[in-house]
């Protein structure tokens, strides 16, 4: 058979066959060689795969209880509060601080509460510094133009230190944060350092640069690195669900017209862009963050590029044109989503919990993230505490985390969720905004609104819109 093969080939053409055979066969065990060889190293835990690469003297293997991924307010208030109950830990960012972060940069009492729990002096340092505005109320506009100005806490005018709020660019209040942790030698901070591998070890996690090079293993790894959290969507399953999630665009401008001389912040509830808003933040020296957010569902709905929403607001709104006309827009309108709070999902697993942006904390009616954020980090440290202390760290036991976020935020963003869904009707939006300002008793209730959540409470009750338009004025 194998003879009658051949039979019709010279002799150079069968020497050429066999050579090609012989090759092919040679490069078919190369390919399996090297397959085997990739396999195995990559079925190696990271400490051995790293030891395996050519230069092991920069390698650097730093192992702690404590690991922390990300340094922006949650990762921070995560490192801060375990630096006040003397608990080491390790945190890592990709950026060397300061760094900038596309955001409105309005920070809530809930962060200026929690700076002055930990360490009143972290709140003070913080009052002292120069780079931000107090928020003293919030201004809102209805869909039918009616201004409503609401004061914090009664009308407290700005004599005393602290602010109920302040407005201050991202890039100054991380650095701060990060500054802070300067204060305690426990806390390890890691900058320039991007984390591209998370695995799973037999005692926790391992988290390492693309390299290897740099790995920082723990017992207890506290996830927060924000709203494109890989590990939040790969090894937590939280997708990203467009009716849950939020788009956002910003930019710093210089000389906007108009705005509110005891620096409140300024909501514009827009018809195009219902159930999101307009944003104008008062910076020091005359500059604004401006801004506006929808819900991701309603942009792909109604198709809107935000870019384009947000030039023809500023330069045809009635409420803004004017105000705009002169005014300088400083550095690029820049783009990033929001994970929004309004559906609950399980932040926390084996050996892992997830903080701030990488947990779905933005709450759905405002788009406040900062101060939710800060609240999972102090909550994760408190937690990481209690593992420690009874050397736990399984899912089961990490639920209590949940739990607790849950009770502090989570009946809040429920309702927000609730209020922003009513809100997508102007009409009822521009109701509210006449009842309410038709009615000096309810503005002065509505100065209470900030810190009193049950009187939020009454705002998706239509019998409290009912009384209030039969109350005397
Ligand atoms: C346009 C816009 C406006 C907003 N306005 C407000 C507002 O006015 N008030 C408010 O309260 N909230 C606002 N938010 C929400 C707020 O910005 C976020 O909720 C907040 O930043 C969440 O903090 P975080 O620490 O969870 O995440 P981030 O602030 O995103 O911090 C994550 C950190 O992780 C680091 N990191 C990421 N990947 C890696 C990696 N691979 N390796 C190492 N480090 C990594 C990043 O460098 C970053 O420092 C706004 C958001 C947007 C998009």
């Amino acid at each position: 058979m194998v003879a009658r093969a051949w039979e019709g080939y010279d002799v150079p053409v069968i020497s050429c066959l066999c050579l090609h055979q012989a090759m092919l066969h040679y490069w078919f065990c190369q390919m399996w060689l090297w397959l085997a060889h990739y396999l195995r190293h990559f079925s190696l835990p990271l400490p051995q795969r790293a030891l395996r690469l050519k230069n092991i003297s920069v390698l650097s293997i730093l192992q702690t209880d404590i690991g922390i991924l990300g340094a922006g307010p949650a990762g921070a208030a995560a490192a801060l509060r375990l630096g006040t109950l003397g608990i080491p830990c390790i945190i890592v960012d990709k950026a060397t601080f300061p760094r900038p972060k596309v955001c409105g940069d309005a920070i809530s009492g809930k962060v200026t509460t929690l700076l002055h729990r930990m360490n009143p002096d972290m709140l003070r340092r913080f009052d002292a510094q120069p780079m931000h505005t107090g928020v003293w109320g919030i201004r809102f506009v209805a869909p039918n133009r009616k201004v409503l100005d609401i004061p914090f806490g009664g009308g407290i005018m700005p004599a005393s230190a602290s602010a109920p709020g302040y407005v201050c660019r991202r890039t100054d209040f991380d650095h701060f944060l990060v500054q802070e942790m300067k204060h305690y030698p426990s806390i390890t901070l890691l900058e320039n350092t991007d984390i591209q591998h998370v695995e799973k070890t037999g005692s926790g996690y391992c988290m390492a640069t693309a390299d290897l090079r740099t790995q920082v293993h723990c017992r207890l790894l506290l996830v927060a690195n924000g709203a494109h959290s890989a590990f939040s969507r790969k090894i937590a399953g939280l997708h990203k669900d467009p009716a849950h999630h939020a788009a956002s665009v910003r930019a710093y401008f210089d000389g906007v017209s108009g705005m509110h001389s005891q620096g409140f912040i300024e909501l514009h509830f827009l018809r195009p862009i219902l159930p999101g808003y307009f944003w104008i933040f008062p910076l020091p020296d005359g500059r604004a963050n401006v801004g506006l957010g929808i819900r991701s569902d309603v942009v792909s709905k109604k198709h809107l590029n935000l870019r384009q929403v947000f030039q023809e607001l500023i330069c045809t709104h009635p409420s803004l044109r004017e105000r705009f006309a002169h005014a300088r827009r400083e550095g690029p309108l820049e783009g990033y989503g929001l994970p929004l709070g309004s559906r609950p999902r399980p932040i926390s697993g084996d050996h892992y919990l997830l903080l701030g942006d990488a947990g779905h904390l933005i709450d759905p009616l405002t788009g406040e993230g900062i101060g939710n954020a800060f609240y999972s980090g102090v909550i994760a440290a408190e937690q990481a505490q209690r593992c420690l202390e009874v050397q736990n760290f399984s899912a089961d036991f990490l639920k209590a985390y949940d739990q607790r976020v849950a009770r502090v935020l989570g009946s809040e963003m429920q309702l927000s969720y609730r209020l922003q869904s009513l809100l997508a009707w102007p009409a009822v939006a521009s109701l509210m905004a006449n009842v309410i300002a038709g009615n000096s008793n309810i503005i002065h209730a509505f100065t209470r609104m900030y810190t009193d959540f049950e009187l939020r409470l009454q705002l998706v009750n239509p019998m409290f819109w009912l009384k209030m338009m039969w109350r005397k004025r």
